[in-house]
């Protein structure tokens, strides 16, 4: 199911639960089976929604006191406990500070998003007054410059890479360089999402990671890719601890579930979204805001 079928779904067992005369608790019951088969069929965890129907239950019986309207404490109650699956509140997200240098490293499997992710992020800042550059660090795939420079002119990001260098580390850390030296406020590194081997790409993050010390990794994941994001993202902390994901793609037919379980599992926020093809399409994520939104 994707999330825009989803967020429907809760909604209209929610109504339906709050437009009988009675509340009682098979109404309740069956309000709980219904948004937890929902949530499964988005791909959410098994676990993450079990852990949910139970929070939600104690919450509607424990709240239910004479005098309390049960409608709007099912209804508050459901709001609540979707915005704490996306909410990790274990991680604050890092903000980026004007007259400082902030490397920004992206990492993510090829075809995740992570290049265009990486210029709707330049835009991003630099529409707040960020003196903003970017990296190619991608030297595995050929054609990986080429697209970073191309999105980068377009979006009139000024870039660095290079044709000729094959060492990775070298052309980030030259990079990093060369614009911090030039008094750039964000730098934004963009790596490769393949290799001949899956260690040889970790192995490569952590020695880029090493030589441009960013102050914040970014995990580019594509939200349709269900229940494999969280696998992907629990490979890609273990060798980047990258404190924020992105998730791409959440327009279209996302079940976008198996992303939220990846929030879970790594126990990092979610810092933006991303819904389209378009340079703008990048939202910040906030929990409140993106369940009032699915709920319509
Ligand atoms: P990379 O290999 O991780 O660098 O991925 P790219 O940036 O090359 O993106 C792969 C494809 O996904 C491209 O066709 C992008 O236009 C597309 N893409 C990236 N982000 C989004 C998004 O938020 N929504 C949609 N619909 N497509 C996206």
């Amino acid at each position: 199911m994707v999330l825009a079928d989803l967020g429907k779904r809760i909604n209209s067992a929610v109504s339906e639960v709050t437009k009988a005369n009675v509340v009682d608790q098979t109404a309740v019951d069956g309000l709980l089976k219904e948004i937890s088969n929902a949530l499964i069929e988005a791909d959410v965890n098994v676990k993450l929604v079990l852990n949910l129907r139970k929070k939600l239950k104690s919450t509607i019986e424990q709240e239910e006191k004479p005098g309390v309207n049960k409608k709007k404490l099912i209804q508050k109650a459901v709001f609540d406990e979707l915005c704490d699956l996306v909410d990790c509140k274990e991680t604050e997200l890092y903000k980026p500070k004007k007259k400082k240098t902030n490397v920004i490293m992206f990492v993510g499997l090829q075809g995740a998003g992570k290049t265009t992710t990486c210029t709707k992020l330049a835009v991003y800042y630099q529409r707040r007054g960020f003196k903003v550059g970017m990296v190619c660090a991608d030297t595995f795939r050929a054609g990986a410059f080429d697209q970073l420079k191309q999105n980068a002119t377009k979006a009139k990001i000024p870039y660095y890479g290079s044709y000729t260098e094959a060492d990775p580390v070298k052309v980030a850390s030259d990079g990093v360089e060369k614009f911090k030296k030039e008094k750039f406020e964000i730098i934004i590194v963009d790596t490769s999402g393949r290799h001949r081997q899956e260690s040889e790409l970790f192995a490569e993050m952590i020695q880029i990671g090493e030589a441009v010390q960013p102050n914040q990794t970014i995990m580019v994941l594509d939200a349709s890719i269900g229940q494999a994001a969280e696998s992907q993202s629990r490979a890609f902390k273990e060798s980047s601890n990258f404190g924020a994901i992105i998730l791409t793609k959440m327009d279209g037919h996302a079940k976008g579930g198996g992303a939220i379980s990846a929030v879970a599992a790594t126990h990092t926020p979610i810092a933006f979204i991303g819904t389209g093809e378009h340079i703008n399409d990048l939202e910040s994520f906030t929990p409140r805001q993106f369940v009032s939104k699915l709920l319509g």
